[in-house]
């Protein structure tokens, strides 16, 4: 029996299209034909590669509206941020087109006497199980550098966005891709073990929770093979003395909001330095009160409703014990009276360990403001996190923020005077809960590959 999945706006709690869901069986088959896709897939040249990859680009362009509206009917996102998103696809799609061949060119290496080369292979199959925060752009980011490798790859996406899914197999058959170069899998997540197990697949990528991202690896480790897991974080940015306090405001509410904070690398904890606590924390309010709620559909909104009702329950509880347990409301922190999943701007001082707000992951539009004494407290509170995906320092002194940004925070990004964002040129990934492997540049295209040594005598 297939499942169903039923699309709900979470702007009005309303109910959207049911998609019929494939059969464990048809999801076997498509995982298949993908895989006997790759055996032509893999024989073809860079170029080959590259021309529907920009005709990918092409088309996320020429659809960017349609595409935007359908992640605002299913998810929620403004249809602001979901244009910028569907742009940000299409040139990731164009960075790889351009790049691909250099960050594959075979790589000689003197052994002093025989030829010797590194070469980059592609591996086969690789099974994508992505989240809904960011429904194209987690897919696109994944499979622009996959299949440029010359792999090819199925996807089971969350179950709340059925229509991107389908969507995104929609843009690479449009472009031109071999039809089985990229398939969508309509499937619930408790059929996935037997995708992964199934000798069509090779590797597998994952970006969403800390949860799933230790069964599908683990799933994937008993059959021995590679996974890269994108999971969660909860990003701390130190708020140094010596900074411009209104900018740093500035921000550090734009690292919280983006995406009505639903995002893995949004900034979770402000971490102050004493002196200039205060004085932040007004400013912080003035610059997280300006994400006001409103229709996502409207172009002026900057912050819409969160992905589901259940979601915005368990934002809600996260602070209203935080503030049972002291935690300073300094803003929002109600939910509206009226259907979907509304959630206000929120900001919460004196946020200690003991605390939700501190010592879990807040997925949704609430900053936290730490305290701490001096730099080494603060870097040392930063560290103090079972995440280390992206972090920030926030200072006056650029030579202070480079050094503590490369040799003090635990984390896989560190961006000194701005917020963390992910770009096709940079390695993106985390460590710590945060996962393992590297997404974007060389890196990232370099995971789904046999790094491959020959030697000629
Ligand atoms: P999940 O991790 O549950 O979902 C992400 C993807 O994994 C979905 O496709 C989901 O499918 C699938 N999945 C979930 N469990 C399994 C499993 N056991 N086996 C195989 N696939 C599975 O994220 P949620 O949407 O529930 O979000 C909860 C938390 O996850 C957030 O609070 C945040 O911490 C983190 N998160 C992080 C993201 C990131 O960008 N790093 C993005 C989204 C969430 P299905 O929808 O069918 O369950």
């Amino acid at each position: 029996m297939a499942a169903t999945f039923q699309a709900h706006d979470p702007a009005t709690g309303q109910a959207g299209p049911v998609y019929d869901g494939h059969t464990d069986q048809e999801a076997l088959d498509i995982t298949r034909a993908a895989r006997t896709c790759f055996e032509t897939w893999k024989r073809t040249s860079l170029p080959e590669r590259a021309a529907p990859m920009r005709r990918a680009a092409q088309v996320l362009r020429r659809r960017a509206s349609e595409f935007a509206a359908l992640m605002t009917d299913e998810m929620g996102k403004t249809l602001t941020e979901g244009l910028a998103e569907i742009e940000k696809c299409a040139a990731h799609c164009d960075h790889f087109a351009e790049h691909a061949e250099t960050y594959l060119a075979e790589q000689a290496v003197d052994m002093g006497g025989p030829k010797a080369k590194v070469a980059f292979r592609p591996m086969g199959t690789i099974l994508a199980v992505m989240p809904w925060n960011f429904p194209f752009w987690q897919v696109i980011r994944f499979a622009a550098p996959t299949l440029m490798a010359g792999n090819t790859a199925v996807l089971k996406h969350a179950s709340n966005v059925p229509g991107c899914a389908l969507a995104l197999e929609a843009v690479f058959r449009e472009a031109g891709f071999p039809a089985d170069a990229f398939r969508t899998l309509l499937i619930p997540s408790k059929s996935v073990q037997a995708i992964i197990e199934d000798p069509a697949i090779a590797a597998v990528s994952l970006t969403g929770s800390v949860p799933a991202g230790r069964q599908v690896a683990s799933q994937a480790a008993g059959v021995l093979k590679k996974s890269v897991l994108e999971l969660g974080g909860s990003d701390a940015y130190l708020v140094l003395e010596d900074v411009d306090v209104r900018g740093a405001a500035q921000i550090a509410a734009a690292a919280r909001m983006v995406n009505g904070g639903q995002s893995c690398i949004a900034g979770k904890r402000f971490i102050v330095v004493a002196e200039i606590r205060a004085a932040f924390e007004a400013a912080l309010v003035d610059a997280m009160a300006a994400f006001a709620m409103g229709d996502p559909r409207h172009q002026d909104t900057k912050l819409g409703p969160l992905q589901s009702v259940e979601a915005r329950d368990e934002i809600h509880r996260q602070v209203t014990e935080s503030i049972a347990r002291g935690a300073r409301l300094l803003l929002g922190g109600q939910v509206p009276d009226r259907p979907g999943a509304w959630y206000p701007a929120t900001v919460l001082a004196g946020v200690v360990p003991g605390m939700p707000a501190h010592d879990e992951e807040v997925f949704g539009p609430v900053a936290a403001v730490i305290e701490a004494r001096d730099e080494a407290d603060a870097i040392r509170i930063a560290n103090d996190s079972p995440f280390g995906l992206g972090s920030g320092v926030l200072t006056g002194d650029l030579a202070r923020g480079e050094r503590i940004a490369t040799e003090e925070l635990e984390a896989g990004m560190s961006f000194v005077n701005q917020n963390v964002r992910s770009d096709s040129r940079l390695p993106f990934g985390g460590v710590k809960h945060s996962g393992f492997g590297r997404e974007c540049a060389d890196f990232g295209i370099r995971e789904f590959v046999n790094i491959k040594s020959v030697l000629v005598h």
